[in-house]
């Protein structure tokens, strides 16, 4: 058994006030790397600008991470790192002077974050787009510091970096210690202005990691508190946190268990769950979260028989039954919307079999049972 999450955590409602001068420990110059919207509407930048005026750090933004982010925007932000961009292409107020960035203040949902994490990769290994998943060139890497904007990813405290290839229409992860964050500054109001239905989602992929650290044969008795701690917490304030989205109360717990799924997710890595979810995401666009929700009951039953024990035990602390489960999973309305036909199936059921969470599964899994999960989705929506 080991625990080893080396980044500092710091969770409160007025995180980047109290501790945001911990930043000054990593340089004098930032490449705020975000989405095109998260950081102003989260409202982190308001928080943040102030404090990097403060402390004499300069910035430059790069805000052009997409959802689910391409291969190719990593580059274009490897170049915004090492200020090879012209000024007029990075929206930052203040340009740094005409040297490399110090470190990268990724904040975001799991996108930005990842997408932080793989630029620190590329620029500080100077690597080609092509060599982002080879991770033996991975040498080192420039400081990330990490502020997550969804409850749902826990990208903050992972080692991970899941990207899009647009081209192949695949999607992969890759891992490597020295992309966790050195700080992860969490603070629920970021998450206020998150609408229900990527709260949902974002959850549901936080719950997807607590679960898997209870499915993964890299199982870890360190871990089961947090896992089952977590589980209670989205189990018992999801529901009240769509049913009253501003609730501060609710949003604080759902980060904490989105925290918890992250440093779970560390140790054990997923499984198949997440990497049947891909193709969904890249092929019919579903969201992660999503992706990972129309399929949790299934890959439920798929392992059940061979984590009996470890399922009863669950349910006992939570006390209630795997179908109370289910049917909490029921009322929160994830629907599948695409098509599964030849084509898809013959295509990514082997791109989900060549996985490297495969090789985490609690038992052996076969193309059949990959096969009848896609089809039971068809059969859901009749
Ligand atoms: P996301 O793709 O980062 O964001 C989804 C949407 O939410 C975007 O439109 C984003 O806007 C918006 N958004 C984010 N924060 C907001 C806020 N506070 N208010 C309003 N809108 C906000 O979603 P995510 O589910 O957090 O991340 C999914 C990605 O993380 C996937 O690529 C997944 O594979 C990856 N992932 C990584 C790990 C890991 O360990 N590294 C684990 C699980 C999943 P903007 O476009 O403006 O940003
Ligand atoms: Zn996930």
């Amino acid at each position: 058994m080991n625990f080893n999450i080396p980044t500092k955590i710091y969770l409160n409602e007025a995180v980047l006030e109290n501790f945001g001068n911990e930043i000054a420990d990593y340089g004098k110059k930032a490449l705020i790397v975000t989405g095109k919207n998260s950081a102003i509407k989260s409202g982190v930048m308001d928080d943040l600008l102030p404090i990097l005026d403060k402390l004499n750090i300069q910035y430059s933004v790069f805000n052009e991470i997409m959802e689910n982010p391409d291969i190719q925007i990593i580059s274009k932000g490897k170049d915004a790192f090492l200020q090879l961009m012209t000024s007029y292409e990075i929206a930052g107020r203040r340009r740094c002077p005409d040297n490399i960035c110090d470190f990268i203040i990724a904040i975001g949902g799991g996108s930005p974050l990842d997408a932080g994490k793989a630029i620190s990769i590329m620029a500080a290994n100077d690597l080609a787009t092509k060599d982002i998943y080879n991770t033996a060139l991975h040498k080192k890497a420039f400081p990330i510091i990490a502020i997550p904007t969804t409850s749902g990813t826990g990208s903050e405290v992972t080692q991970y970096s899941v990207l899009n290839n647009n081209e192949t229409k695949t999607k992969a992860g890759f891992g490597n210690t020295l992309m966790f964050p050195k700080i992860a500054f969490l603070n629920p109001k970021y998450t206020l202005s998150l609408n229900k239905t990527i709260t949902r989602d974002t959850a549901i992929d936080a719950l997807s990691h607590l679960l898997e650290g209870l499915y993964s044969n890299k199982y870890n008795g360190f871990l089961l508190p947090i896992i089952y701690q977590g589980i209670k917490i989205i189990f018992e304030n999801l529901p009240l946190c769509l049913n009253e989205p501003e609730n501060i109360v609710y949003r604080q717990k759902l980060m904490l268990a989105s925290n918890y799924g992250g440093i779970v997710i560390a140790h054990t890595s997923t499984t198949l769950q997440h990497s049947i979810g891909y193709p969904l995401t890249t092929i019919f666009e579903l969201s992660h979260g999503l992706a990972n929700g129309v399929v949790m009951k299934k890959i439920m039953d798929l392992y059940e028989p061979h984590i009996k024990n470890r399922l009863n035990d669950l349910f006992s602390f939570l006390n209630i039954t795997k179908h109370k489960f289910f049917d909490w999973l029921d009322a929160l309305d994830m629907r599948f919307t695409g098509k599964i036909d030849a084509s898809f199936l013959q295509n990514r059921v082997p791109e989900v079999m060549a996985s490297r969470n495969m090789a985490l599964n609690p038992c052996q899994v076969n193309e059949d049972d990959i096969i009848k999960i896609y089809c039971s989705l068809e059969l859901d929506r009749s």
